[in-house]
């Protein structure tokens, strides 16, 4: 029946589990592991209906196998979801049942956090289960490698458009200041670059705004506003046929997920002439940081991978120029050829 779904797309993997006792409605889907055993967070929310959950752990489950493979890691695409309100149903008997769910599987998929899961969530689901990752207390926040690896794009972007990768004098407006957009905003900071800054949580804004120097804007006005590079650090779909002639950057580097409304925004950003960093090339520090914390994690190893980031978005601008395709599109292409291969460097 999995098979009827749009991003069922050959899963080698979709499984569910109803536990009356903990109150436990969860599916797991692996999309591929010809790289290796499935890796991706695991989601809480109160879906309106078993069928909404099944589309979003494919389609969550399918861009992992895309997302571990363009940030070259040993592990294929999986996903989890729990039918569950977070803030009110969330106990550690679900999150145990949920760690005995994935447990049984063997190792073909190891969870983490996603929306609505802490990285408390994941201690207590790995109670249960080893197949966990992120949670080593020596690394700390994985956002931090999530905001280098912004950065590092951001400099290889810059080397493209303005010929060096010094950051130093351009203004960089970034859409939101929460746990990956601060810590970005902080090193960009450091490299003096220009800053200007919108959240929906004021707060934050005032917080990024003293730590950094940065300028407040409004939410509304962020994505136009005049600056050399923006970064979604927020929300998708904000990059769509109604925000992208209105932009005035011609670079595009950030940490949120799903940042083009649709397909087609690819090619319009392209035709606009702005260089796009596919979202989750951009983003992908965090997962990377996830593999070391399952491996022999450094903070060198870590910052030494994440920086490659930037030799696969060189690697990706230039395909696009010789093919003419927008670089999302590439990126996918590139992803597949990896995970197809299942070749691991
Ligand atoms: P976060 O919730 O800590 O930060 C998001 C910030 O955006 C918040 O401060 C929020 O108030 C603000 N915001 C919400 N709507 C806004 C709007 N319309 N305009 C301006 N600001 C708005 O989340 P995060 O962990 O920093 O993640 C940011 C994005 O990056 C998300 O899309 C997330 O899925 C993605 N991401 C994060 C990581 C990570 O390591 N944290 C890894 C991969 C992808």
């Amino acid at each position: 029946m999995y098979q009827s779904y749009e991003d069922y797309d050959e899963h080698v993997l979709v499984t569910a589990r109803q536990d009356t006792a903990s109150g436990l409605a969860a599916f797991i889907a692996v999309h591929n592991e010809n790289r290796g055993p499935a890796m991706g967070g695991c989601r809480i929310l109160k879906y309106a209906s078993q069928d909404v959950a099944i589309k979003d752990v494919l389609r969550l489950s399918r861009a992992m196998t895309y997302k571990n493979a363009i940030a070259d890691i040993p592990y294929g695409g999986g996903k989890a979801v729990i039918i569950a309100d977070p803030r009110t149903e969330k106990t550690a008997e679900l999150l145990h049942a949920m760690g005995d769910f994935v447990q049984s599987l063997g190792g073909r998929y190891i969870t983490s956090f996603d929306s609505g899961t802490t990285l408390d969530d994941v201690c207590t689901i790995g109670e249960r289960t080893e197949f966990v990752a992120g949670t080593l207390a020596a690394a700390g926040n994985a956002s931090g490698s999530t905001a280098n690896g912004i950065y590092f794009c951001m400099r290889a972007a810059a080397e493209r458009v303005h010929g060096t990768t010094d950051l130093a004098g351009l203004t960089v407006a970034i859409q939101g200041v929460g746990n990956v957009g601060s810590r970005l905003s902080r090193r960009l900071a450091a490299d003096g670059v220009r800053l200007i800054v919108a959240d929906v949580d004021e707060a934050k804004a005032r917080q990024a705004a003293n730590e950094t120097g940065a300028t407040v804007v409004g939410i509304d006005d962020i994505l136009a506003t005049p600056a050399d590079i923006v970064a979604p650090c927020a929300l998708g779909g904000i990059l769509s046929a109604q925000s992208i002639p209105g932009l005035k950057a011609k670079i595009i580097v950030g940490g949120a997920n799903n940042q083009l409304a649709t397909a087609h925004d690819d090619a319009r950003l392209r035709a606009a002439g702005i260089l796009y960093c596919p979202d989750y090339l951009a983003n992908a520090g965090g997962i990377i940081d996830l593999h070391y914390q399952r491996s022999n994690w450094t903070s060198e190893a870590v910052d030494k991978h994440v920086a490659s980031l930037a030799t696969t978005f060189q690697e990706i601008i230039d395909r696009s120029e010789s093919v003419n395709l927008g670089t999302s599109q590439v990126a996918d292409t590139i992803a597949r050829e990896r995970f197809q291969s299942g070749e691991v460097k």
